[in-house]
């Protein structure tokens, strides 16, 4: 899960980050408001989704217009910034073309910039350990920086039974060529986003940029935060922070109904019951030349209703041609997922090919149930063949 620029702010800042003052809005008028209680004469206003680039990305109605952060220096540049921002669509290099729309922005104190710099925390799944990466670069994509002139990144693994150490810190403010006090408050500032990761079971943060001000202090500018979905159960406090706004309204909904679902961009509808399986089935599907629709894993213990739902949201997709059932009967029962089948082929009046696979308990009885169901259900014998089939069957109907 990922939160709001604003919202990692405010978590940091319960830990002891340094952050400009600042404070969200969802109406210009309540940009006002939060401009009113900064100090001034500098303010910035900035749009809050889910996707970095937004200095740099264009709002789609007005292609000539400014970006989705802005420096601004009257209470009437807030408000028009605010308006230009709330209910439009911004597109940035990590949107995609469709964009998002600005619902919430953030009113912020203008920051009086020196240097901009890189830091981010992440789980290094390589060493098991939570690596700090920084870099002089600060503003620009740290994939750009890695690919060009990887030698300004700095790398520091923290031991997890040590945790951080006044070693690692200053290796990463000295390596930022920091000097003087700014050393002191970068090394406050990296221990106290490092016990945020640590506490907050946080998979990725990243600040960027991380300034020096014209006074040495040193702030985090941006904050872009993503925990450990597993973990959030006893982060409460943290799922609140939750904005289906910024989710895929099919993957939120999946979600509902415990199904495992990420859209994917071809043609051929999967559901299949475990991760591995559903992985196997995709990649025989681009073996025989087609292309998945989704990923989709129903779960070992899916009943009748949750293969209903699993359907609907698969024809919920407008690219799906075709469905592949694949269906491992071992906690659950073929005969079950068959008539799961059939009863959602029934009630969304199924309009694609469908081919189903399935093997393990009850197989016999499973296939039986289908064939007898009247339903144009292509049944196969092995996963070569459901592949070949449903490929060839979306070829025919198209
Ligand atoms: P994004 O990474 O999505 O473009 P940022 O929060 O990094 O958004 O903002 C983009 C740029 O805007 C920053 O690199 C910085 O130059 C400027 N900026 C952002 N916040 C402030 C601030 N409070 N004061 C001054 N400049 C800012
Ligand atoms: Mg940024």
């Amino acid at each position: 899960m990922n939160i709001h620029e604003y919202q990692a702010k405010q978590l940091l800042r319960k830990y002891g980050v340094a952050v400009p003052q600042g404070a969200p809005a969802y109406t210009a008028d309540e940009a006002v408001e939060a401009a009113k209680a900064l100090p001034g004469p500098v303010y910035v206003v900035k749009s809050q989704i889910h996707a970095g680039g937004r200095g740099a990305g264009r709002f789609k109605d007005d292609p000539n217009g400014k970006g989705g952060v802005r420096v601004v220096k009257s209470l009437d540049e807030v408000k028009a910034a605010a308006e230009a921002m709330l209910g439009h669509v911004l597109v940035t290099k990590q949107t995609g073309a469709a964009g998002r729309e600005v619902k919430r922005i953030y009113v912020e104190a203008g920051a009086d910039i020196q240097r901009e710099l890189y830091l981010s925390l992440l789980v290094d799944r390589g060493t098991g350990r939570v690596t700090i990466l920084a870099s002089t670069e600060g503003g620009m994509e740290i994939e750009e920086v890695a690919a060009h002139t990887p030698e300004k990144i700095i790398s520091v693994a923290v031991d997890p039974a040590t945790g951080i150490q006044p070693f690692h810190t200053r290796k990463i403010a000295f390596g930022l060529g920091l000097t003087g006090d700014a050393v002191k408050s970068a090394s406050k500032l990296i221990a106290s986003l490092y016990k945020a990761f640590n506490d907050l079971d946080a998979s990725m943060l990243e600040i960027n940029p991380l300034i020096v001000t014209g006074a040495g202090e040193v702030l985090a500018l941006d904050a872009k935060m993503g925990f450990d979905d597993n973990a959030l159960f006893r982060h409460k406090d943290v799922l609140e922070l939750r904005d289906l706004d910024e989710e895929d309204p099919a993957e939120v909904e999946a979600s509902k109904h415990e199904l495992n679902y990420v859209k994917l961009d071809g043609n051929i509808g999967c559901m299949v019951n475990g991760a591995g399986l559903a992985m196997a089935t995709m990649d025989i599907i681009k073996l025989y030349g087609g292309e998945p629709a989704n990923f989709l894993d129903v779960g070992g213990g899916a009943t009748k209703e949750r293969v209903t739902q699993a359907f609907k949201l698969i024809l919920s997709d407008p690219n799906v041609e075709g469905i592949l059932v694949n269906i491992f009967g071992g906690i659950m029962r073929c005969d079950v997922i068959a008539e799961g089948v059939i009863a959602a082929a029934k009630e969304v009046s199924l309009h694609v090919p469908l081919v189903v696979r399935l093997e393990g308990t009850n197989v016999e009885l499973g296939k039986k149930i289908l064939s007898e169901s009247g339903l144009p259900i292509k049944s196969a014998d092995n996963l070569a063949d459901a592949a070949d089939k449903i490929v060839k069957a979306v070829k025919e109907a198209a």
